[in-house]
Protein backbone atom coordinates (compact mmCIF):
# COMPACT_ATOMS: atom_id res chain seq x y z
CA UNK A 1 0.00 0.00 0.00
CA UNK A 2 1.27 3.78 -1.06
CA UNK A 3 0.72 6.69 1.20
CA UNK A 4 0.96 9.99 0.67
CA UNK A 5 -0.10 13.44 2.56
CA UNK A 6 -0.96 16.70 1.21
CA UNK A 7 -0.28 19.22 3.65
CA UNK A 8 -0.47 22.95 3.78
CA UNK A 9 -2.14 26.16 5.16
CA UNK A 10 -5.91 26.84 5.12
CA UNK A 11 -7.42 27.67 1.63
CA UNK A 12 -3.93 26.71 -0.50
CA UNK A 13 -5.82 24.20 -2.31
CA UNK A 14 -5.56 20.71 -0.40
CA UNK A 15 -8.81 19.68 -0.99
CA UNK A 16 -8.86 20.22 -4.18
CA UNK A 17 -5.85 18.51 -4.82
CA UNK A 18 -6.43 15.29 -3.10
CA UNK A 19 -9.79 15.25 -5.18
CA UNK A 20 -7.64 15.65 -8.34
CA UNK A 21 -5.39 13.20 -6.67
CA UNK A 22 -8.10 10.55 -5.97
CA UNK A 23 -10.13 10.97 -9.08
CA UNK A 24 -6.84 10.79 -11.36
CA UNK A 25 -5.86 7.23 -9.32
CA UNK A 26 -8.74 5.76 -9.83
CA UNK A 27 -9.04 6.43 -13.40
CA UNK A 28 -6.18 4.17 -13.85
CA UNK A 29 -7.37 1.58 -11.83
CA UNK A 30 -6.17 1.83 -8.73
CA UNK A 31 -8.20 1.93 -5.61
CA UNK A 32 -7.49 4.55 -3.24
CA UNK A 33 -9.02 5.62 0.92
CA UNK A 34 -8.35 8.73 2.14
CA UNK A 35 -7.60 10.24 5.92
CA UNK A 36 -8.43 13.90 6.90
CA UNK A 37 -6.81 15.39 10.22
CA UNK A 38 -9.68 17.48 11.49
CA UNK A 39 -7.89 20.42 13.02
CA UNK A 40 -10.82 21.57 15.31
CA UNK A 41 -11.01 20.92 19.31
CA UNK A 42 -15.15 20.39 19.37
CA UNK A 43 -14.84 17.64 16.34
CA UNK A 44 -17.10 14.83 16.80
CA UNK A 45 -19.44 13.00 14.34
CA UNK A 46 -21.41 11.60 16.77
CA UNK A 47 -23.41 13.96 18.85
CA UNK A 48 -25.18 13.80 22.03
CA UNK A 49 -29.01 12.87 22.07
CA UNK A 50 -28.36 10.28 19.17
CA UNK A 51 -28.69 6.40 19.95
CA UNK A 52 -24.70 5.30 19.28
CA UNK A 53 -23.40 8.54 21.80
CA UNK A 54 -25.89 6.48 24.32
CA UNK A 55 -24.09 3.09 23.83
CA UNK A 56 -21.04 5.42 23.79
CA UNK A 57 -21.86 6.71 27.54
CA UNK A 58 -22.54 3.49 28.40
CA UNK A 59 -19.35 2.40 27.75
CA UNK A 60 -18.95 1.14 24.35
CA UNK A 61 -16.18 1.65 22.40
CA UNK A 62 -16.15 1.29 19.21
CA UNK A 63 -19.55 2.03 18.38
CA UNK A 64 -20.66 1.13 15.08
CA UNK A 65 -23.72 3.00 12.99
CA UNK A 66 -25.21 0.71 10.10
CA UNK A 67 -27.36 2.75 7.68
CA UNK A 68 -28.44 1.76 4.38
CA UNK A 69 -25.83 3.81 2.47
CA UNK A 70 -22.68 4.17 4.83
CA UNK A 71 -21.77 2.12 8.08
CA UNK A 72 -19.53 4.12 10.87
CA UNK A 73 -17.46 2.86 13.28
CA UNK A 74 -16.78 5.47 15.90
CA UNK A 75 -14.16 5.34 18.13
CA UNK A 76 -13.94 7.21 21.50
CA UNK A 77 -10.22 9.11 21.01
CA UNK A 78 -8.04 9.66 18.46
CA UNK A 79 -6.18 7.14 17.11
CA UNK A 80 -3.16 7.29 15.64
CA UNK A 81 -1.83 7.35 12.08
CA UNK A 82 -0.26 4.08 12.43
CA UNK A 83 -3.46 2.27 13.88
CA UNK A 84 -5.75 3.91 11.23
CA UNK A 85 -3.94 3.04 8.06
CA UNK A 86 -3.99 -0.50 9.75
CA UNK A 87 -7.42 -0.26 8.54
CA UNK A 88 -6.91 0.07 4.86
CA UNK A 89 -6.05 -2.03 1.87
CA UNK A 90 -5.88 0.17 -0.81
CA UNK A 91 -2.97 0.31 -3.51
CA UNK A 92 -3.22 4.05 -2.43
CA UNK A 93 -3.90 6.19 0.64
CA UNK A 94 -4.21 9.94 0.65
CA UNK A 95 -4.00 12.17 3.74
CA UNK A 96 -5.08 15.45 4.46
CA UNK A 97 -3.20 17.90 7.02
CA UNK A 98 -1.19 14.56 8.74
CA UNK A 99 2.26 15.44 8.83
CA UNK A 100 3.11 12.75 12.05
CA UNK A 101 4.09 9.67 9.69
CA UNK A 102 6.98 8.41 7.56
CA UNK A 103 5.31 9.43 4.33
CA UNK A 104 5.97 11.37 1.23
CA UNK A 105 4.68 15.03 1.13
CA UNK A 106 2.81 16.85 -0.94
CA UNK A 107 2.82 20.87 -0.39
CA UNK A 108 0.36 23.40 -0.70
CA UNK A 109 1.04 26.99 -0.68
CA UNK A 110 -0.50 30.05 -1.15
CA UNK A 111 2.79 31.36 -2.68
CA UNK A 112 6.97 31.39 -2.07
CA UNK A 113 6.86 33.04 1.08
CA UNK A 114 4.40 30.28 2.65
CA UNK A 115 6.58 27.96 1.36
CA UNK A 116 9.80 29.63 2.91
CA UNK A 117 7.67 29.61 5.95
CA UNK A 118 7.66 25.93 5.97
CA UNK A 119 11.27 25.17 5.13
CA UNK A 120 11.59 24.56 8.91
CA UNK A 121 9.26 22.03 9.60
CA UNK A 122 10.30 18.81 10.05
CA UNK A 123 8.08 17.46 7.48
CA UNK A 124 9.56 19.52 5.20
CA UNK A 125 12.53 17.05 4.52
CA UNK A 126 9.62 14.48 2.61
CA UNK A 127 8.39 17.40 0.77
CA UNK A 128 8.83 16.02 -2.78
CA UNK A 129 6.03 18.19 -4.49
CA UNK A 130 4.62 21.44 -4.58
CA UNK A 131 0.88 22.50 -5.58
CA UNK A 132 -2.53 24.41 -4.61
CA UNK A 133 -2.65 27.93 -5.33
CA UNK A 134 1.13 28.83 -5.55
CA UNK A 135 1.60 25.94 -8.49
CA UNK A 136 -0.44 27.91 -10.71
CA UNK A 137 2.52 30.49 -10.89
CA UNK A 138 5.34 28.45 -10.73
CA UNK A 139 7.20 25.41 -12.14
CA UNK A 140 9.82 24.70 -9.30
CA UNK A 141 10.60 26.33 -6.27
CA UNK A 142 14.39 25.12 -5.18
CA UNK A 143 14.64 21.87 -7.24
CA UNK A 144 10.95 20.75 -6.27
CA UNK A 145 8.91 20.28 -8.94
CA UNK A 146 5.48 22.27 -8.73
CA UNK A 147 2.07 21.33 -10.43
CA UNK A 148 -1.07 22.86 -10.64
CA UNK A 149 -3.33 20.05 -9.99
CA UNK A 150 -6.41 21.74 -11.78
CA UNK A 151 -4.43 22.42 -14.86
CA UNK A 152 -2.47 19.79 -15.35
CA UNK A 153 -3.88 16.61 -13.46
CA UNK A 154 -2.41 14.15 -15.34
CA UNK A 155 1.19 15.11 -14.63
CA UNK A 156 0.55 15.15 -11.33
CA UNK A 157 -0.49 11.48 -11.07
CA UNK A 158 2.94 10.52 -12.82
CA UNK A 159 4.89 12.26 -10.63
CA UNK A 160 2.95 10.61 -7.99
CA UNK A 161 3.36 6.61 -10.02
CA UNK A 162 6.56 7.55 -9.99
CA UNK A 163 7.55 8.97 -6.61
CA UNK A 164 5.45 7.69 -4.03
CA UNK A 165 7.23 4.00 -2.59
CA UNK A 166 5.25 1.13 -0.35
CA UNK A 167 4.37 2.73 2.53
CA UNK A 168 7.47 2.51 5.31
CA UNK A 169 7.26 1.45 9.02
CA UNK A 170 7.06 4.87 11.42
CA UNK A 171 8.83 3.81 14.52
CA UNK A 172 10.34 6.38 16.74
CA UNK A 173 14.17 6.42 16.14
CA UNK A 174 15.13 4.73 19.64
CA UNK A 175 13.31 1.59 17.93
CA UNK A 176 15.17 0.92 15.08
CA UNK A 177 17.78 2.88 13.21
CA UNK A 178 18.88 -0.88 11.19
CA UNK A 179 18.89 1.11 8.02
CA UNK A 180 21.22 3.79 9.11
CA UNK A 181 18.31 6.38 10.15
CA UNK A 182 14.94 6.99 11.47
CA UNK A 183 12.03 5.71 9.07
CA UNK A 184 11.22 9.38 8.62
CA UNK A 185 14.86 9.80 7.40
CA UNK A 186 14.94 7.14 4.96
CA UNK A 187 12.15 8.27 3.32
CA UNK A 188 13.59 11.95 2.68
CA UNK A 189 16.26 10.08 1.66
CA UNK A 190 14.35 7.73 -0.97
CA UNK A 191 12.42 10.79 -2.24
CA UNK A 192 16.44 12.74 -3.02
CA UNK A 193 17.28 9.62 -5.01
CA UNK A 194 19.74 8.93 -1.68
CA UNK A 195 18.41 5.56 -1.03
CA UNK A 196 16.01 2.67 -2.14
CA UNK A 197 12.66 1.42 -0.41
CA UNK A 198 14.50 -2.10 0.47
CA UNK A 199 17.05 -0.16 2.70
CA UNK A 200 14.46 -0.84 5.23
CA UNK A 201 15.26 -4.60 6.72
CA UNK A 202 11.71 -5.09 7.28
CA UNK A 203 11.40 -5.57 3.33
CA UNK A 204 13.43 -8.75 4.04
CA UNK A 205 11.65 -9.83 7.36
CA UNK A 206 11.72 -13.47 7.61
CA UNK A 207 8.46 -13.42 10.24
CA UNK A 208 5.49 -11.43 10.43
CA UNK A 209 3.03 -11.08 13.23
CA UNK A 210 -1.08 -11.01 12.72
CA UNK A 211 -3.21 -9.47 15.49
CA UNK A 212 -6.54 -9.56 14.64
CA UNK A 213 -5.78 -10.07 10.87
CA UNK A 214 -4.48 -7.03 10.86
CA UNK A 215 -0.32 -7.08 10.34
CA UNK A 216 1.90 -6.19 13.06
CA UNK A 217 5.53 -4.51 11.98
CA UNK A 218 8.34 -5.50 14.32
CA UNK A 219 11.68 -3.87 14.77
CA UNK A 220 14.47 -6.64 13.78
CA UNK A 221 15.48 -7.22 17.16
CA UNK A 222 12.14 -8.49 18.48
CA UNK A 223 11.72 -10.31 14.82
CA UNK A 224 15.26 -12.01 15.57
CA UNK A 225 14.36 -12.80 19.28
CA UNK A 226 11.01 -14.44 17.70
CA UNK A 227 11.97 -16.37 14.96
CA UNK A 228 14.96 -17.79 17.24
CA UNK A 229 12.92 -18.98 19.78
CA UNK A 230 9.86 -20.58 17.84
CA UNK A 231 12.78 -22.66 14.83
CA UNK A 232 14.40 -23.50 18.42
CA UNK A 233 10.91 -25.07 19.97
CA UNK A 234 9.93 -26.37 16.58
CA UNK A 235 13.19 -28.35 15.32
CA UNK A 236 12.77 -30.14 18.64
CA UNK A 237 9.67 -31.51 17.94
CA UNK A 238 9.48 -35.35 15.90
CA UNK A 239 9.27 -34.52 12.39
CA UNK A 240 9.84 -31.10 12.24
CA UNK A 241 13.57 -30.88 11.67
CA UNK A 242 14.05 -28.65 8.60
CA UNK A 243 10.77 -26.08 8.92
CA UNK A 244 10.67 -23.88 5.73
CA UNK A 245 7.42 -21.98 7.20
CA UNK A 246 5.80 -22.37 9.93
CA UNK A 247 2.62 -20.93 11.11
CA UNK A 248 1.18 -20.50 14.69
CA UNK A 249 -2.56 -19.26 15.38
CA UNK A 250 -3.21 -17.94 19.07
CA UNK A 251 -7.13 -17.62 19.88
CA UNK A 252 -7.72 -15.58 23.38
S1 LIG B 1 15.18 -0.23 8.87
FE1 LIG B 1 13.03 0.14 8.36
S2 LIG B 1 11.99 0.03 10.36
FE2 LIG B 1 14.17 0.33 10.78
S3 LIG B 1 14.45 2.57 10.92
FE3 LIG B 1 14.91 2.01 8.82
S4 LIG B 1 12.94 2.30 7.77
FE4 LIG B 1 12.48 2.21 9.94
Amino acid sequence: MKVLSVVGTSKSGKTTTIEKIIEGLKKRGYSVGSVKEIHYEKFAIDQEGTNTYRHKMAGADPVTARGYKETDILFGKSLDIEDILAFYKNDYVIMEGVTESSCPIILCAHSKEDIEDKKNEQYFKRVFLISGVAASCMQEYKGLRAIDAIKDAGGLIDIIEDEVFERLPDFPPDCCSACGSSCRELSSRILKGKAEREDCVLHKASITLKVNEKEIPIVPFVQGLLRDSILALVKNLKGCEKPSKISIKIFD
